[in-house]
Order: C-alpha cells, then sequence, then structure tokens
C-alpha cells in the first residue's frame, strides 16, 4: 500500500493518497496554509465555531470547493460536533446553510457524487473511511471521548448497514492528530482506558507522565471489524510538534484542519 502524500493542489497543499484520484474519489487532510484567515487562526480555518471571522470561513471553504472539488458541489457538509458517537448518512438533501448540518454527528458517511462531508479537529484523530467496491466513503473525528465511545466501529457498522460493506474492500486513513509522542494525559483516562480495551501497548509511562496512542486504541476497532492492516495507512503527523497544524493543545485559540472526502 502506497503512503498518503503531500501534494499541492491549486496552490494548496493536502495530504492525500494516490487511490482516490484513480478511482474518481476526492479525499484529503488540509494542513493550516493556503487560506485567508488572520492570526490565530491563520490561515486555512474550516471551522466556524472558534471565534474566527466568518467570511473569511467562508471564503476558505469555498477555495476547497473552487480548487479541490469542483465543478459541482455546493457546499460542503459537516455536522455538530460534540465528542460522540452518532453517525449521519448524509445526501444533498441534508446540507443547510453553508453546508453545516444542525445535528450532533462526530461521522459523516454518504455514497452519493458530489456530497462533499468534512470533519474538522485541532489535535483529534480525523479518519477517512473508503468503500472501493461499493463507492462509499466516510469521514469521523475521533478523540479521546470518540475513540472511547468507539465512534469508529459504529461507522464500520453502519457501512455495513447501508452500503452492505465487507471488511476486505475497506480502505482506512488517518490523518494529522496529537500522537503519543505529545498526548499527554492523566492516570485516571488511562484507567478508563484499560477498564474497556485489552492490552497495554495503547499507552506508555515516562517518569510520572502517561501519554496515550489514539491510533492504537483506533486500529482495535478496525481489527474487530476485521479490516486487514495492508489496508490500513496513517499519515504519521503529530499536529501538537509540527507547525503545519492546527494545535489546540499547543495554542488554545487557533483554527481547524479537516479530513474532507468526496465521490465524483
Ligand atoms: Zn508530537
Amino acid at each position: 500500500m502506497l503512503n498518503i502524500e503531500k501534494i499541492l493542489v491549486g496552490g494548496i497543499n493536502i495530504f492525500s493518497h494516490p487511490v482516490c484520484d484513480q478511482n474518481n474519489l476526492f479525499c484529503g487532510f488540509t494542513t493550516r496554509d493556503g487560506g485567508s484567515s488572520r492570526k490565530p487562526f491563520d490561515s486555512l480555518n474550516l471551522a466556524y465555531h472558534v471565534g474566527d471571522d466568518d467570511k473569511s470561513v467562508c471564503k476558505n471553504r469555498q477555495l476547497i470547493i473552487n480548487k479541490l472539488l469542483g465543478p459541482g458541489p455546493e457546499y460542503i457538509y459537516s455536522a455538530l460536533q460534540v465528542h460522540g458517537d452518532n453517525v449521519l448518512y448524509v445526501d444533498r438533501y441534508t446540507g443547510h446553510k453553508d453546508g453545516n448540518i444542525p445535528i450532533e454527528a462526530d461521522s459523516l458517511i454518504t455514497n452519493k457524487s458530489n456530497v462533499p462531508i468534512m470533519v474538522l479537529g485541532a489535535d483529534c484523530n480525523l479518519i477517512i473511511i473508503i468503500d472501493m467496491k461499493e463507492k462509499a466513503i466516510g469521514v469521523v473525528h475521533a478523540g479521546w471521548k470518540g475513540t472511547f465511545n468507539g465512534v469508529l466501529g459504529k461507522t464500520l457498522f453502519e457501512f455495513k448497514k447501508h452500503f452492505n460493506s465487507s471488511p476486505e474492500n475497506i480502505l482506512v486513513f488517518f490523518g494529522p492528530s496529537i500522537r503519543k509522542c505529545c498526548y499527554k494525559v492523566g492516570s485516571m483516562l488511562i484507567d478508563s482506558f484499560r477498564g474497556k480495551f485489552c492490552g497495554e501497548d495503547y499507552y506508555y509511562k515516562s517518569g510520572k507522565d502517561f501519554f496515550l496512542d489514539i491510533i492504537k486504541l483506533n486500529l482495535i476497532h478496525l481489527k474487530d471489524f476485521g479490516i486487514q492492516k495492508d489496508n490500513i495507512v496513517d499519515i504519521r503527523q503529530c499536529t501538537s510538534c509540527s507547525n503545519g497544524f492546527f494545535s489546540y493543545r499547543r495554542e488554545k485559540d487557533t483554527g481547524r484542519q479537516a479530513a474532507i472526502a468526496m465521490i465524483h
């Protein structure tokens, strides 16, 4: 399996995988470069709720449509992210003003063309799922709460329900997120995970501090669904110790990058 690569499309740096282009799909993880937002949201902030100027966010989203997705879609669809486990099926009738769907969901799925779906994050894991056979896509926002609640596993269950997906046809891309190098957490959180997840390789201790590996935890969900290692690609980028991304833990007041997927 090839890697996710940083590519320049229409003046915008995104991380994508060659298999997407080859299969008439767009799937990409944005960085913080190439947009219009001013500090501390500079510059490609795609979230309205963080205190940025709405006009800048709208301009940034339109830039994504014009340079990366179009022609075709009018909006990029996103829902209200609440670190939960709700999975929402999206079609063009789901959309509301500016593509903001007023429903709580941290996972969006679709099998419709020209319906771009998006989840946002600044440290939380952003994941793209593709069913190559049934032509269906999903985007998932999974921080520790979403991971604890099993949002990725629930999304795969919905793929099976809506699209009759089989594990061997599913590809999973892990996007930028805070990694175990930087994700220091309290011992009580580790205890909660130990009560729910087997094994111990998803955290490590350094001195008195615990560090959590959210990717490892989500890999457990993928394994449970029967997805093979070869079908999983990790971008291997830490939002906290790289300057190319928004990081809530590093900056607090900051923007959001996105995982965006669309069937052409
Ligand atoms: Zn790091």
